[in-house]
This record gives C-alpha cells, structure tokens and sequence, in this order.
C-alpha cells in the first residue's frame, strides 16, 4: 500500500464527532493545496443515491453495473455492489490523483489495516482504552466533542494539531514510497523481511539500509554484455542496467539459487 494513496481512516461510534473531525481536516488540508478524496460508509440498509424512476435507476435495473451519470458540475459513478465487495483497493482505484484518502466509518476495515492511519473519536474513557487496545497500526489522534483530558484531543479547539500529526503521517508515507522505488520489488525475503515493503519501512527506520537488498548489491557488482552469434553488441550503461536488474532479479529469486557476485551467466536463446 506504499505505492498508492495514504488513507487515514476516521472512526468512531454514532455522534462522537467523526464528520465534524473529516469536515475540519478536508478543510485545512485543501486550503494548504492538498488534494484530499473521501468516502463515507453509510449505515443505512438499502440507502441509494440513485432515485427510483431515475434514467440511472432505469440503466441499473436493465443490469448495467457500474452506471455513470455525467453532469456539466459533476461525474458520479454508481457501483451496484454494496459494501460486501467493498475494497480499500477498490476505492483506491478512483484516488490517484489526490494526496490523501480519508474515510469516515468503514470501522471493520481501518482498525485491522496497519496501513491506515487513525483519528478515533471517543465519547469518553472507556472508549478510548477498548480502540486502544483494538486498533493496529499508526494512530495519529484520539478526538473528542468533550473535554476529557490528554491525550484526547477536543475537536473543536485543537484541529491545529490534528492537521499535523496527518500532515506527519502524509510525509512518512511519502518517504517509505520513495524507499521502496529504490528496491527491486521482488519480494524474495532474502534481507530478512517479508516483502520490499516491510524492507523499505525498516530502512526508513534506519533499521536496514539500501544496500542491505541481496539483489541491489549484486547489481553494483555484476556487468552485463551481449553477444549475437559472437558478435558483441553495444549497450548505453542505462540499458545494461535494466537488463542486469531484469535478468538477476528473476535469477536471484529463484529457490535454491545463491549468486556471489562473480558468476558468469549466460542467457541463450535459440529458434
Ligand atoms: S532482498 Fe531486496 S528484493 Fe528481496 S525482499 Fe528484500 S528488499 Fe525486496
């Protein structure tokens, strides 16, 4: 999820300020010339946006799906799936131009995904100790209507701070992003993490570094040339690169395979 959007997700039980804390961060972030989207989780069985009789209404029960409606204000794309099929990824598809995605509710989706950064609004203590306990990954902000104490933010005084700690949280992910463009993308565990992603969140920590990326260092060592029937063909040093990081790259992955740095490896290809 590095790659794409960051989504910050706003959850909260009923009236504990959840459009009041997505409304205030929208506003101070697009006024500051960020590109913020939104989505809101409705719980309400049955709620539409389309209106029965409607044209949209008609193309859907015909069985088109998704159905667009396109006006000279606005473009507003109609999925028939409900939020049983619902994805982060899906959703992500539709945000690539903005810097931010916030979602107000989706609780089931934002508590469990450590990827999502969380502002939690409490009614009172209690609450704020059972998200505590329940939320994984980064939270940026606990957020109240009531004045109850640090570390719980009051939503109408302290929306200063909360725009920070979001804007903190914009900044880490474009950094870990950064970090992971420079890795390989192959996924082979071979510096000890899981995946490039649990690598790049490690460098960013100053856990790792860079050349810690097994296939990254055989890059540096390993030169590439080409021969056509004998014949060696000249390569730009930009070109050999991305052969040399294309051809180890598949190479290293493969299970059982160990390359030093000094091998020769020949790649042949006949009709
Ligand atoms: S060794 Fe490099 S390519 Fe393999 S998982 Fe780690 S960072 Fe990714």
């Amino acid at each position: 999820m590095y790659t794409q959007v960051p989504i910050i997700g706003v959850v909260g039980h009923k009236d504990s300020g959840k459009t009041a804390v997505t409304e205030s961060v929208v506003r101070m972030l697009t006024r500051k010339g960020h590109r913020v989207a939104t989505a809101k989780h409705v719980n309400q069985e049955g709620f539409s946006l389309d209106t029965k009789g409607k044209d949209t209404w008609r193309h859907s029960v015909a069985g088109a799906n998704p159905v667009a409606s396109v006006s000279d204000i606005e473009t507003a794309v109609l999925i028939k799936d409900g939020v049983k099929k619902f994805s982060l990824d899906s959703l992500l598809g539709f945000t690539s131009e903005a810097d931010f995605m916030m979602l107000e509710g989706f609780s089931w989706l934002v508590l469990s995904d450590e990827h999502v950064g969380k502002i939690l609004c409490v009614r009172n203590m209690e609450e704020y100790e059972d998200y505590k306990e329940k939320a994984k990954g980064e939270i940026l902000a606990f957020c109240s209507m009531r004045r109850l104490g640090k570390p719980v933010l009051r939503i109408d005084e302290d929306s200063e701070t909360l725009v920070k700690q979001v804007l903190g949280f914009l900044r880490k992910k474009q950094r870990i992003s950064k970090i992971l463009d420079c890795l390989p993308g192959l996924d082979c565990r071979k510096c000890g993490h899981s995946s490039c992603e649990e690598m790049a969140l490690a460098v960013y920590r100053k856990e790792m570094r860079l050349k810690d990326c097994v296939p990254l260092k055989l890059v540096s060592k390993l030169k590439t040339r080409i021969t056509i029937n004998g014949s060696e063909l000249p390569i730009q040093p930009f070109v050999s690169e991305i052969i040399r990081n294309s051809i180890l790259g598949m190479i290293s992955s493969l299970k059982g395979v160990s390359i030093g740095g000094n091998e020769e490896v020949q790649v042949e290809i006949t009709s």
